[in-house]
């Protein structure tokens, strides 16, 4: 490839739906609030949190780090202890690698003392829509997946009961965590957390709740849900910039040998790779924490549930509509079957991208280029108004084609 002269294309990239209406699940949550915003701006330069550290991120004073991770995340999430990651899946990698160590040293151990060495592989069980950074994080920590059965509607306790029974069945063994997607990012179906806990730890197994779409929007608390770890993703679900996340833990036990220290440098945890989120990241996060503390109230939640099952009501009207999942639905995050979109489709000039370029040309942005048939979205944050008008926009365009 031919040197690129021309580096200035770099410097200045106009984002051309920054002011449209956002109905995209994975940034409806994650948009700035105006303080986050103004933190941005004043953390932006590298390792601006940096000035006052002996070594320890969360020990911080000044800003108020350690006042953030040792008081109000914890509390927020309900858990003994808490860390600032770089992410969801950062927050899994670091539980299930953690895991998979002491597993394997139980195992050698063991085979030490004895001759019936197991070589069979450890292993986590996950729910049917486990997002793919489960995977990959399970992966990574060399630990094998299994799944759950795809359910009808929500995952109930008896496919982890089915999942774990197959495991041990496979692996001679149990597996060493289960892991629930809270709520799943496809269809927003909220599971029952606690029975679902409940059942892990009949068989003594941690579970780890995935709220990558709960925590920040919704009430979640991992005390309540009787879960041993859970993790949150700030760029998703709590208004911050990011890449950043967080990760609670209970129990003192698991909290010591998740957050161990090294053996070379007594201030730095291991699993965290001696420091995470710092910056800009971490500054909009806590600058955002207040209004997620208010958003996520019970009170405050109901209404985001009551647009969204407004919107549903005011697409279900049309007939043109299904909604996938539980219904009544009680997440913003939503799936759509949408038969006249898809008709559309088959005879507009751009083809499947016909409702894209409608929507874009009503400055609404969300619905991934190319889709019509099935789609997801979400209403979170937005005014009733605004829903209205999304609402009217999707059955304006079924009318232009004669749909309706
Ligand atoms: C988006 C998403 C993640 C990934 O979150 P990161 O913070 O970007 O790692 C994990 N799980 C689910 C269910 C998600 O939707």
């Amino acid at each position: 490839m031919a040197a690129n002269n021309n580096l200035q294309m770099f410097q200045y990239i106009k984002r051309d739906t920054r002011d449209f209406i956002n109905i995209d699940p994975l940034q409806t949550a994650g948009l700035l609030t105006e303080a986050a915003r103004d933190a941005l701006i004043e953390w932006g330069d590298g390792y601006s949190v940096c000035d006052y550290c002996n070594g320890a991120l969360d020990q911080v004073k000044k800003p108020p780090i350690q006042e953030f991770v040792h008081k109000a995340l914890p509390e927020f999430l309900g858990t003994d202890a808490a860390r600032v990651m770089n992410g969801a899946r950062e927050s899994k990698f670091a539980v299930m690698h953690t895991l998979a160590g002491a597993a394997k040293n139980k195992t050698s151990n063991a085979a030490s003392n004895s001759a019936n060495k197991t070589d069979a592989a450890d292993y986590v069980v996950m729910d049917a829509w486990a997002h793919y950074s489960s995977k990959v994080a399970a992966e990574r920590a060399g630990l094998e997946i299994v799944q759950t059965e795809k359910p009808e509607k929500e995952i109930m306790p008896e496919d982890f009961q089915n999942a774990i029974e197959t495991g041990i069945e496979k692996y001679g063994k149990k597996p060493i965590l289960t892991l629930l997607t809270y709520p799943d990012g496809n269809y927003g179906n909220l599971a029952d957390a606690k029975k679902i806990a409940a059942l892990s730890h009949e068989y003594e197994i941690p579970i780890l709740l995935n709220g990558a779409y709960s925590v920040g929007r919704m009430p979640v608390n991992a005390k309540e849900f009787g879960v041993d770890y859970i993790v949150g993703s700030g760029h998703k679900s709590m208004s911050a910039c990011g890449p950043v996340g967080v990760l609670g833990v209970n129990g003192e036990e698991a909290a010591e040998q998740l957050f161990r220290k090294s053996a070379y440098n007594k201030v730095k945890e291991v699993e965290l790779l001696g420091c995470t989120s710092r910056g800009a990241p971490i500054m909009t996060l806590m600058a955002s924490f207040p209004e997620v503390v208010e958003r996520t109230k019970p009170d405050v939640w109901e209404k985001e549930v009551e647009h969204a099952r407004h919107f549903v009501s005011r697409l279900e009207e049309t007939g043109k509509f299904k909604l996938f999942g539980q219904n009544p639905h009680n997440h913003d995050v939503m799936f759509f079957e949408a038969p006249g979109f898809f008709n559309i489709s088959e005879r507009a000039k751009r083809g499947r991208y016909f409702l894209y370029d409608e929507l874009k040309e009503r400055k609404i942005h969300g619905i991934k280029p190319g889709l019509t048939k099935n789609f997801k979205m979400s209403t979170y944050g937005l005014s009733i108004e605004t829903i209205d008008t999304v609402a009217d926009s999707f059955i304006d365009i079924l009318k232009k084609y004669d749909e309706i």
